[in-house]
């Protein structure tokens, strides 16, 4: 399979490096408010990305970290710690913010059917591991202290401005007041922070004789370090990590234990909505339940997403989603059809009849029937070209599939489709011989009574000239 990996900036043949694991690592959320459908977004695309690994046979050992400490509101090691910020907002403890955001976050990556890390990490948990990779670094002459905490010298790390292309001269130039001016170059960042006595930040551990916190690049280099070892196969995160987080934890990482962090990186790109970034401000903060209010499932917007690729800006719109979601359900009714009752008059292998319930659909009309290793290994064959799914799902649209093969599309992409979909009972496959024997005995007002129930029902009849086709209403 191939991918394109952000270290060398050129799409690559992927060979985990030990062929029994792959081990990657997901940079993962901030927990102090409710993720929008960007956060969700990359999370969306790294299930395609371990999906598609195991597709091709690959045991995978992932770890996805949760941050909750040491964010601060600027990149620039400046602000407030967001935690603490939302526990103000909030009047809640930091580690009540912690414990909700964590669950609620979990609650969303549970309906969007996404697979489950082998672990999942809290910065939290690994300070004494932090204050050993600090020490090393001292140790190892990266470090220097200034009053408000240990900062790392990206002057002493030679290929610090390699992986982002930085240009530090004009950064250096550019440098504002948002940075602490006392450090040596504005690229440094804090491994550590100092808590001033005139602060109240409530995560605190005693370090160098005084209270602090961790810097936020530091959990990702000790969680890689202390869960899977470096160097790991894949490292994922949102293309706003290549110059600050992700630059900084391959400084540390690389400095302390000399050898390479990641030998692939993989960054997914933002979603826009309506043309515009995601902020407060526009009032555009849409998470997964605002789409729910909407009528909307997450698994919609999941199908969305997959039907772009993980390197585009995509714009989100809710025309754009309803069509998404329109496509899902054409999908569930392709599998309803080859549920429908044998009893009743319509011929399965009429070509007539596939292309009328098509029609319906609104499908495009399936162009060739795969066998079933073929469909699969061709799905597969787009996936494994740098995650290509809109590809995947147009292969999809345009194959006539059987319910094996309905499997794998769940298998690849999540998308529940065959869960969602269930054959309908016996009592309403019962209502639907009736209304056949109503139209028979021409009795149209029974026929209509009987098709307003069904419809009640979530149900929809189509009669096609061979028998009457049931699908799922929108
Ligand atoms: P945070 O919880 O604030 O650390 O955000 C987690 C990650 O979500 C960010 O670092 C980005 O990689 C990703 N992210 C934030 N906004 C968007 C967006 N609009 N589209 C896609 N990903 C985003
Ligand atoms: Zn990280």
């Amino acid at each position: 399979m191939k991918l394109y990996n952000t270290l060398t900036r050129k799409i690559e043949p992927f060979v985990p490096e030990n062929k029994d694991e792959v081990k990657i690592y997901t940079c993962g959320p901030t927990v102090y408010s409710h993720p929008h459908i960007g956060n969700y977004a990359s999370y969306i695309y790294w299930d395609l990305l371990i999906r598609t690994l195991r597709a091709n046979d690959y045991k995978i050992n992932r770890i996805l970290n949760i941050t909750d400490v040491g964010h601060l509101s600027s990149d620039a090691d400046e602000g407030e710690d967001k935690l603490e910020k939302g526990a103000a907002r909030e009047n809640k403890t930091v580690w009540e913010i912690a414990e909700y955001y964590i669950k609620d976050f979990l609650a969303g990556y549970n309906s969007l059917n996404l697979v489950k890390p082998d672990k999942i990490t809290r910065a939290t948990d690994y300070i004494e591991q932090d204050i050993k990779l600090v020490d090393l670094l001292t140790k190892k002459g990266y470090t220097y202290e200034l009053e408000d905490g240990v900062y790392f010298n990206t002057d002493h790390f030679s290929r610090y401005a390699d992986f982002a292309k930085l240009d530090l001269k004009h950064l250096q130039a550019g440098a504002r007041v948002e940075f602490n001016a006392k450090k040596l170059h504005p690229s440094d960042f804090a491994v550590w922070k100092f808590i001033r006595p005139d602060e109240t930040h409530a995560m605190r551990w005693d370090y160098l004789g005084r209270p602090g916190y961790p810097g936020w690049h530091l959990e990702c280099s000790t969680i890689i370090h202390t869960e899977l070892g470096e160097p790991i196969d894949i490292h994922t995160g949102g293309i706003d990590h290549i110059p600050v987080h992700h630059t900084n934890e391959i400084a540390q990482s690389e400095a302390a234990f000399d050898t390479k962090l990641s030998r692939f990186w993989l960054h997914c790109n933002f979603i826009t909505i309506d043309g515009n970034k995601i902020s407060k401000s526009l009032g555009n903060v849409y998470t997964l339940e605002d789409l729910k209010k909407r009528g909307f499932s997450p698994l919609d917007f999941k199908m969305w997403i997959l039907q772009g690729h993980y390197q585009s800006e995509r714009n989100f719109t809710f025309d754009d989603l309803a069509a998404a979601k329109r496509r899902r359900l054409n999908w569930r009714n392709r599998i309803a059809l080859l549920y429908q009752d044998s009893e009743l008059p319509n011929d399965f292998s009429s070509g007539a009849l596939k292309g009328a319930v098509a029609a319906s659909q609104g499908a495009v009309r399936p162009s060739f029937t795969p066998s079933e290793k073929v469909f699969e290994n061709s799905l597969l064959e787009h996936l494994d070209d740098n995650l290509n799914s809109a590809a995947a799902f147009s292969l999809i649209d345009n194959s006539e599939l059987t319910l094996a093969d309905w499997q794998k599309v769940d298998e690849l992409f999540g998308l529940n489709l065959i869960d969602d979909t269930p054959d309908i009972p016996d009592s309403l496959k019962d209502l639907i011989r009736q209304r056949e024997q109503a139209r028979a005995d021409k009795d149209f007002t029974t026929a209509d009574k009987i098709r307003q129930e069904l419809e009640e029902n979530n149900i929809i009849i189509n009669d096609s000239p061979t028998g009457p086709i049931w699908e799922y209403k929108a």
